[in-house]
């Protein structure tokens, strides 16, 4: 089933993405062509609607949760820049973002717009003066 069938631009080979693949370098269109490219290949694209990749989303959410389980806050920054870990959180980062860019593609959503949407929203709900330095939902400011 696809809700939407985004078109894979056609300069994005695979050398191309070896060479744009780094935060200083890669736009969310690479990233979303990457990850496009990769489920097509696989005819992956028929198992992606919104209900699986939101769950698959949270599932990897989880696992890079399972990292810092236990930990208190101050540890839980110790385990994320530990060499033996590191690659690990790394990876279930990268699972959570592949998701949510899968997501994206098969609804069509414009991840930017809807970045600077919520950003807008969340100004409004969480004004400078009020929760600057504070930790409390809106709704206690
Ligand atoms: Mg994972």
């Amino acid at each position: 089933m696809t809700l939407f069938a985004p078109r894979l631009p056609p300069r994005f080979g695979h050398a191309t993405f070896a060479r744009m693949m780094h935060d200083d370098s890669a736009t969310v269109a690479v990233l979303r062509a990457r990850v496009l490219a990769f489920a097509r290949e696989r005819d992956w694209e028929q198992f992606h609607s919104p209900k699986n990749l939101s769950m698959a989303l949270a599932a990897e959410a989880g696992e890079l949760m399972e990292h810092f389980l236990w930990s208190d806050s101050a540890a839980s920054a110790t385990v994320a820049q530990a060499p033996a870990k590191r690659e690990e959180i790394a990876d279930e980062l990268a699972d959570v973002i592949i998701y949510a860019l899968e997501f994206a593609n098969i609804t069509g959503i414009d991840v930017a717009a809807a970045i600077d949407a919520k950003l807008a929203k969340n100004a409004a709900k969480y004004p400078v003066e009020k929760a600057r330095g504070r930790s409390d939902k809106y709704t206690e400011l």
